[in-house]
């Protein structure tokens, strides 16, 4: 175990740097920078390793308008020849500080009445000098009236929430690069910021910003479950490390879907109506849970090749399973005993995770370990035949197989134990701390799940993820009292989702009968490796043009699974092939099949008991919906 210092210890002057996203509706953002310098050739970096995004997501390519002056006077600068994030500067004799302007031109979370500062768009710091040694001291201006939301400590305002926007320049204390880089800031025009669950140490706070004026204004409901989702973190992980904590929240169509963890805060976007009410909450009910429990598991807690001490080193995938696995778990266990889901919900959710797992033929030739190592070549990749291919399944598969984990737990202990208790021991280490970095190996988790319970955890957690399992592990939802069964019909959570077209496009869910994901407009967006559909030779991209002679519509196609069920007719497809068309017939006949959990009669319901409040819930009304056209 390495425990890292968490503030700069080198006695330099800072970095100054002023952060100008006044130009934020153009989705330009500048940056004045102050370096202190001396004599010599000096290589200066932007960052490449991105933590939490698992992948070289620096934003070099739209930095631009790059000028270094010294006195007013510009100087020469040159690229590295290998590292295409570094820029070469000679410094003179006796200067001591050399300004940069940048530019940088944001592609996402910017609209017209928004902007979200992640600071690796301005930073420029010295290269090959660990992060947390460089000291830099944040400025921010913002356009006027727009109100701002972080966990950096504002200087000039004796340190309170929310930041006064003054229409002038917004001074922060000084802090490190790898703090700085960890702590964004979102600004906007209709903005408001709520305090959450008084009676919790340190604050903790939840920052809006929308497009639309009324959206930042949440829901009391809503406010009311964050505030539950804090007392309940603080009940579950029983230790925090943060002196503050920002939920960090836009609502816009146009600043895009976001889900990034932070120390102190967390930057969560989703669109314009996404927490309006219960049935858009319904598909985003864990975001807020799965990030804010990011501070503890993957900021504080981090797998030894998750850390590195520059942002210019590759990041290695291995354990992400513990880093996202682990968090998918505990955020949609959370979001549950917060009441920001359902247990039913809860239940619904975790049959279409559970059988998307079960039912992806890639878990064939791949490890759900190999999933994680290859996290950043598999992040945004082309979703043709991702079933095949497997996508980022170490989120899912570690919800499953820490559930597996927490029943088992609970079975060898009469429940006695939990893997809550694990939590308190893996997550707790060092008591209540602000935020720092505390890497950790296979082998501490193995020790840290004896001291709950004896059991060779080793082998438990190797054969799940490093061996090749054709079948997903559901031995916790049978632990929990349920098992994974399909119907005819989809289940609540599922019709609310697919009733809002909020999935799928408004497309059929066909996967578990003939195999497909199909779009309203009959376009194929893939194909079930071995399914129906792909023994009928069907593809990804092509596009159903017709079922069973008439043109198609999604209706008639889940008319034609169920007219098939238990007759010998085909179904019968015409399909465009980029300019070919073709017929295809897919020889299925039973039924359409939605993943349910069905009660395991006679056993104890453990799932229920799991997703159970551990405090006494803060309850708001709803205020009652008027129709049923969400
Ligand atoms: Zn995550």
């Amino acid at each position: 175990m390495t425990i890292l210092a968490p503030a700069g210890r080198a006695q330099k002057a800072p970095i100054e740097i002023v952060a100008d996203l006044t130009d934020a509706p153009r989705k330009l953002y500048h940056a004045e920078v102050d370096l202190p310098v001396s004599a010599g050739p000096l290589a200066l970096t932007t960052p490449k390793w991105i933590p939490g995004n698992h992948r070289p997501t620096g934003p070099v390519d739209d930095i631009t308008g790059v000028v270094f002056t010294i006195d007013g006077k510009p100087i020469a600068w040159r690229r590295d020849d290998v590292d295409l994030y570094e820029f070469h500067v000679t410094i003179p004799k006796g200067v001591t500080t050399l300004h940069a302007h940048l530019d940088c031109i944001v592609t996402a979370r910017v609209s017209h009445k928004m902007a979200v500062l992640e600071w690796e768009k301005l930073l420029l710091y010295p290269a090959h000098t660990p992060v947390r040694d460089i000291p830099i001291q944040p400025s921010l201006k913002v356009p006027s009236g727009w109100g701002i939301g972080t966990a950096l400590s504002p200087v000039n305002t004796s340190g309170s929430y929310p930041i006064p926007s003054a229409g002038s320049t917004t001074q922060f204390a000084v802090t490190n690069v790898e703090q700085l880089e960890d702590s964004p800031v979102i600004t906007g025009e209709y903005f408001h910021e709520f305090a959450l669950a008084p009676t919790i140490t340190p604050k903790h706070y939840i920052d809006v910003v929308s497009d639309e004026p009324s959206d930042s204004n949440l829901r009391p409901a809503m406010l009311a479950e964050v505030s539950n989702l804090v007392r309940e973190a603080d009940a579950l992980y029983g230790s925090h490390h943060y002196n503050v904590y920002h939920f960090l929240l836009t609502l816009s169509d146009v600043a895009g879907g976001e889900g990034l963890e932070h120390g102190q805060s967390s930057d969560n976007g989703v669109g314009e109506k996404g927490f309006s009410d219960p049935s858009h909450q319904l598909p985003e009910s864990d975001l807020l849970s799965h990030e804010f429990t990011h501070s503890w598991n993957g900021k504080y807690r981090r797998p030894v090749g998750l850390y590195e001490p520059d942002f210019a080193t590759i990041q290695e995938g291995a354990l992400l399973w513990v880093y996202e696995g682990m968090t998918q778990y505990l955020g949609n266990v959370l979001a549950a005993r917060s009441g920001l889901k359902s247990q039913a919900q809860y239940r619904d959710m975790l049959a279409m995770s559970a059988a998307g797992l079960d039912n992806r033929p890639g878990r064939e030739w791949r490890s759900t370990e190999d999933t994680a190592e290859a996290a950043s070549i598999l992040r945004g990749g082309n979703p043709a035949w991702s079933n095949w291919k497997r996508g980022q399944d170490y989120y899912q598969e570690g919800e499953l197989l820490w559930l597996d984990a927490d029943t088992l737990i609970r079975k060898m202990t009469n429940n006695k134990k939990s893997l809550d208790d694990f939590e308190k021991i893996f997550l707790g280490k060092g008591g209540n701390t602000g935020p720092l970095i505390v890497t950790y190996t296979f082998d501490e988790l193995v020790q840290d799940l004896n001291q709950v319970v004896a059991y060779d955890w080793a082998t438990f957690l190797h054969d799940r993820v490093d061996k090749i399992n054709p079948r997903a592990d559901l031995a916790g939802i049978e632990q929990g009292g349920y098992k994974l069964v399909y119907k005819d019909e989809p289940n609540d959570s599922e019709r609310t989702m697919a009733r809002s077209g909020m999935r799928r496009g408004g497309g059929v869910d066909c996967w578990y009968s003939i195999g497909l994901r199909i779009g309203a407009d009959g376009n194929i967006a893939d194909v079930r490796w071995n399914g129906p559909a792909d023994k009928a030779r069907l593809a990804p991209g092509e596009k159903v043009l017709a079922v069973n002679g008439q043109v198609f519509m999604p209706e008639l196609l889940r008319d034609a699974i169920k007219g098939a069920k238990g007759t010998t007719e085909p179904i019968h497809l015409i399909v465009q092939s980029d300019t070919y068309v073709s017929s295809a017939e897919i020889d299925y006949h039973d039924g359409e099949r939605f993943p349910v959990l069905e009660r395991l009669e006679g056993t104890p319901a453990t799932l229920d008991e799991i997703t159970k409040p551990l405090t006494t819930p803060e309850k708001v009304a709803e205020k009652p919906q008027h129709g049923d056209d969400y």
